[in-house]
């Protein structure tokens, strides 16, 4: 999903949520901002190259699935594991799941699934 529906989603359920949770809201909005960095760091590891533009453009284009590591479900469970003992983790969690959502909400409606969902499934299949 484009970064500014992650923007404009995370900005309204953090406001909505802020009555709860404060100013913590911080956490769970840029959590669900930034968690597509994972895209971002995969590229410089896969093409050694530094260019934002051009892994835009790998992404937007790649028809075969990748691993983001922060958008599976073994992240997913460590940050709901963590949370139990952390503030920060159980606001980044909250972020995540937003974040996921979001994700998820784009694949089913564009019918596609572009990364592998788990590390374990990815590490599996590349057998
Ligand atoms: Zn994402």
């Amino acid at each position: 999903m484009l970064i500014k529906y992650h923007f404009l989603f995370g900005l309204i359920v953090s406001l909505l949520l802020y009555p709860v949770y404060g100013i913590n809201i911080l956490i769970i909005f840029f959590t669900n901002l930034l968690l597509d960095v994972d895209h971002y760091i995969l590229y410089i590891f896969k093409f050694k190259s530094f260019s934002i533009i051009k892994a835009h453009d790998y992404f937007f284009n790649e028809e075969k699935p990748f691993l983001l590591f922060f958008h599976t479900v073994e992240f997913l469970l460590a940050l709901l594991f963590f949370s139990f003992y952390f503030r920060l983790a159980f606001f980044a969690l909250v972020g995540l799941v937003i974040h996921l959502l979001l994700d998820i909400y784009e694949e089913m409606r564009e019918k596609h699934i572009g990364r592998f969902p788990s590390i374990i499934w990815w590490y599996l299949r590349k057998r």
